[in-house]
């Protein structure tokens, strides 16, 4: 029977292994933005920015499918699929940035920068910011500072990691024009006291739109201060893109380009294979070669010559289809709609993010800013009958996440909007 079924596929997964809804949903097939479940029901899907083109995309399935019957081995071969695929993000990054490193995930996209910033520095202490999440993995789990993400973080916290705090434009100590400025000369100073008491960092890692803060936009001149005072004292900037580089911003493709800053390193994973597990690091050369003599660095499928193609046709397919150009008039019409919603509905506050990552946070009361977690889950619930796929994000759980695939269209955007409209509308 269905629901049998439904407990087996439950009963061999981790409880921790979190399933969006009361009731996980059983999926069968996915389309550009849409994804079907077992019962035949379609939904418009907003929380998917791995499958950055869309799903099912059959250029990607033409390119693995090829790959696969023609040569997969690993990186200690040379073969055209990696230097090409390798050039080509080299070319899309800043200029200088032009060593390229595979892995397979995000996670150990920040795993590999921390090891590759901490070796070029040669000090272990790492800046991340409050509320981050960089991933599961050892490195990346120990700058993972979520209350929600991981509950226990900032008891546990590893002695090499020092925590900044996060400027966010609704609960933040400052608001205003210098902000930024602000908020990056009170970093200056903590990080001024750590190198006061011996432990100068030796990087500093950020998204460069806190996405799992809800997609917070970062206060102008913020990075570019915090930078400055990191290398002031020898240390590396990393700029975790995972969530919201490749073209998601759509004015720009990458978020740190928001703020006008050039990282040392770039991490960078979800999008590249639009589903197909790929991680890299873009960085210099000299960082690159801290690790050492040859040998010290492989991962078996990372840069392999089937995830190199399909990497490859995942930047055809964002150029042919102009899927930047795209998040960019697609965002700004979503991001108008949702600001609707903010002047009519008591509980919608303020719209975060830019291009196609954005956020609406819910509160109770705009004095308090109380979080409305339970109303966010609620709605999301709601929303799911009507049709549309979104998600509670934030340590509060109090944010809409809006991160849907960079093909989404104008009638599924006003779509969206308008469920989301009519269910605010429902009285909470
Ligand atoms: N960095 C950021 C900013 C992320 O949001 C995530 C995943 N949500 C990761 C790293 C880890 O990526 P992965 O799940 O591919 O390991």
């Amino acid at each position: 029977s269905p629901s049998e079924e439904y407990a087996a596929r439950l009963a061999v997964q981790s409880s921790a292994q979190e399933k969006y809804y009361e009731e996980p949903m059983q999926m069968e097939r996915g389309w550009r933005h849409h994804l079907v479940d077992t019962d035949g029901r379609s939904y418009v899907d907003l929380v998917n920015n791995v499958a950055g083109l869309g799903h099912s995309h059959p250029g990607v399935r033409d390119a693995a499918s090829r790959q696969l019957g023609l040569l997969n081995t690993n990186s200690r071969f040379l073969y055209r699929e990696l230097g090409e695929y390798a050039q080509r993000l080299a070319d899309l990054a800043p200029e200088g940035l032009d060593t390229v490193l595979f892995v397979n995930s995000g996670s150990e996209a920040v795993d590999l920068a921390l090891k590759l910033a901490r070796a070029a520095s040669g000090r272990p202490e790492v800046a991340a910011l409050r509320e981050a999440y960089h991933g599961w993995t050892a490195g990346a789990d120990a700058v993972t500072t979520s209350a929600y993400d991981s509950p226990h973080a900032l008891e546990s916290l590893p002695g090499w990691v020092k925590v900044l705090d996060v400027p966010h434009p609704l609960r933040g100590a400052y608001t205003g024009d210098d902000a930024g400025a602000r908020y990056a000369a009170d970093a200056a100073a903590a990080l001024a006291g750590w190198a006061d008491t011996g432990t100068p960092v030796g990087a500093f890692i950020c998204e460069s739109v806190l996405g799992n803060a809800g997609g917070v936009l970062l206060p102008e001149d913020y990075l570019a201060g915090v930078y400055e005072a990191v290398r002031a004292q020898g240390g590396l900037c990393i700029a975790d893109e995972v969530q919201v580089g490749f073209g998601r911003m759509g004015s720009h493709f990458w978020g740190f380009e928001l703020q006008g800053v050039t990282p040392d390193l770039i991490t960078i994973a979800k999008p590249m294979g639009n589903g197909f597990p790929i991680g890299a690091v873009i960085t210099r050369r000299e960082i690159a070669e801290a690790l050492g003599r040859e040998g010290m660095f492989f991962s078996s499928a990372g840069g392999s010559p089937l995830s190199c193609a399909v990497g490859q046709a995942v930047l055809d397919a964002m150029e042919a289809e102009d899927l930047q150009g795209n998040a960019q008039r697609v965002g700004e019409r979503l991001r108008a709609g949702l600001q609707g919603l903010v002047a009519k509905h008591r509980l919608a506050s303020m719209v975060h993010g830019a291009g196609l990552y954005l956020g609406l946070e819910l509160v109770r009361d705009e004095r308090t800013l109380e979080p409305a977690a339970a109303e966010t889950a609620a709605i999301c619930e709601r929303l799911r009958e009507l049709g549309v796929i979104v998600q509670p994000t934030s340590e509060r759980q109090n944010v809409l996440k809006i991160k849907p695939p960079l093909c989404l269209d104008e009638a599924s955007a006003d779509f969206a909007v308008a469920q989301i409209d009519r269910v605010l509308s429902e009285g909470w």
